[in-house]
């Protein structure tokens, strides 16, 4: 039996501004309840490949110009960001861009209007708060504060905390651990595992740092230059030679 693909990009290509191609036919899939890491050098369209799963890429002029990306079932290409994040795909973007002038609490709660498009009633917006607190304490404990003030590793929080507000199927992170000390790095990872876990997210995980990408993800691809050149699942990449010498830094 094969399991249920959330996400199953096929075959796509994306070109930026009518003539700079960055995605050169890639491929790949998410199944339900599972992380995937997707792995490569700068450049390679990691984060132009989010950006064409969750619609983005329209704002900075880029286009899927052929292939397929279906998310639960049903095209993507035809949907606006915000009809993607009602059906349950959220992108956390990389360098977080959450609402610097906003408190905390009011980033969660601008969150809550893209899953409804109107504030959600008290009751459901607290308790999915509650939710969010819970797995970030930190965030509760500055909840009245503004989040430009809040550090680095606390704007991450914030920024995953706002995605599982919109009760998503699907996160796609854009390296969370940009910026971040080895510690928070550690700490962020270990609640994305526990967010997988205990609420059965799906995740597309981009990162530089492939050893803790790997150490939370059931399957990985790694890319180079537009394309997918080699995946598997986690235990048989960390056994790869290339992917230990180039990727994870062993000999
Ligand atoms: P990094 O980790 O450095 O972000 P990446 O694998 O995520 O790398 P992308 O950000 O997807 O790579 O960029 C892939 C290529 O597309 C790069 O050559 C980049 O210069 C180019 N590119 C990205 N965004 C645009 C854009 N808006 N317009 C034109 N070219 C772009």
């Amino acid at each position: 039996m094969t399991a249920h693909a959330i996400l199953d990009i096929s075959n796509i290509e994306v070109v930026y501004n009518k003539t700079i191609q960055v995605l050169r036919g890639l491929s790949l899939k998410v199944e339900a309840g599972k992380v995937v890491a997707l792995l490569g050098s700068n450049g390679a369209g990691k984060s132009t490949t989010l950006k064409a799963v969750s619609g983005l890429l329209a704002l900075e002029d880029g286009d899927v110009t052929s292939g397929a990306i279906t998310f639960d079932g049903a095209p993507s290409g035809a949907l606006k960001p915000h009809d993607l994040v009602r059906r349950g795909l959220f992108h956390v973007m990389e360098g977080r861009r959450i609402f610097e002038d906003l408190s905390v609490e009011e980033n969660l709660v601008a969150a809550t209007y893209a899953l409804t498009g109107r504030k959600a009633s008290s009751g459901k917006a607290s308790s999915s708060f509650d939710a969010v607190y819970e797995y970030f304490p930190r965030l509760h404990e500055r909840r009245n504060g503004r989040a430009g003030y809040l550090s680095g590793g606390e704007q991450q929080m914030l920024a995953i905390g706002r995605a599982l507000v919109a009760e998503p199927k699907l996160i796609l992170l854009d390296e969370p651990s940009l910026g971040l000390s080895p510690k928070l790095v550690e700490e962020i990872f270990t609640i994305i595992a526990r967010i997988n876990r205990e609420r059965g997210v799906s995740m597309l995980l981009v990162e530089q740092n492939a050893a803790v990408a790997l150490a939370v993800s059931h399957y990985g691809y790694i890319m180079e230059t537009g394309k997918i050149v080699l995946d598997g699942p986690t235990e048989r990449l960390m056994a790869d030679q290339d992917v230990r010498e180039f990727y994870l830094g062993m000999a």
